[in-house]
């Protein structure tokens, strides 16, 4: 495998539908990046629970996800599943977010995802980032779509637990949901650990890769 490691990472974009959906998808990366480049700018939108107590729960915890950076997160209103009735708004969001940013990397939901809110937000993303490199994020849920993942982030023992703690201690709005709990959290980042030869990971679909082999 090859590793990528993007030089100049200053900037990232990160979109979600719901609140928890960044931490959950991408937390230990978001961790592991944060704490890496110190003073990284990380410009966050997330399409549902504004002014709500999920708003609340996310600010706090994306603040402590992302530690050392300068953190921007839009929290809109749009209702939790209904994306589909409420694309213009979306699409609307999605572009002026691109508007203001020209990040290094974009995390976002997949296309194979099962949850219509992910999924639209999945499509609408290349519309708006045309050209720059989408991480798509995975959520384990009910419907079963975990599928084979190409990109993967390893994150150290210690990661991996913060990422379950933080998850732990941000969302107590979600602590009856079935999939959410320490166990599957680890669980899926020991299955993706296996897959990259580390021992814990988190991994992205990626739709386009370009390389530049000739380097320089
Ligand atoms: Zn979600």
């Amino acid at each position: 495998m090859i590793g990528f490691r993007p030089a100049a990472t200053g900037r990232i974009a990160l979109l979600a539908a719901h609140c928890d959906d960044l931490a959950i998808g991408a937390g230990g990366t978001l961790l592991t990046l944060c704490s890496a480049r110190p003073g990284l700018t990380v410009e966050a939108l997330v399409l549902s629970g504004g002014g709500t107590a999920r708003e609340d729960e996310e600010r706090a915890a994306l603040a402590d996800f992302c530690p050392g950076a300068g953190l921007r997160l839009a929290v809109l209103k749009l209702p939790d599943g209904r994306l589909p009735a409420y694309w213009e708004e979306a699409k609307a969001a999605v572009e002026e977010l691109r508007a203001r940013v020209d990040p290094d990397l974009v995390f976002a939901p997949h296309r194979g995802d099962a949850h219509q809110d992910h999924r639209g937000l999945a499509k609408l993303v290349p519309t708006a980032f045309r050209d720059h490199q989408v991480l798509g994020y995975e959520i384990v849920k009910w419907d079963g779509d975990l599928g084979r993942p190409c990109a993967y982030q390893p994150l150290a023992p210690e990661v991996a637990e913060a990422k379950a703690d933080l998850l732990e201690r941000h969302y107590p709005s979600q602590h009856g949901r079935p999939w959410y709990d320490r166990e599957v959290f680890l669980g899926l980042a020991r299955l993706r650990g296996i897959e990259c030869r580390a021992r814990h990971a988190e991994a992205f679909h990626v739709g386009k890769l370009t390389f530049d082999l000739a380097g320089g």
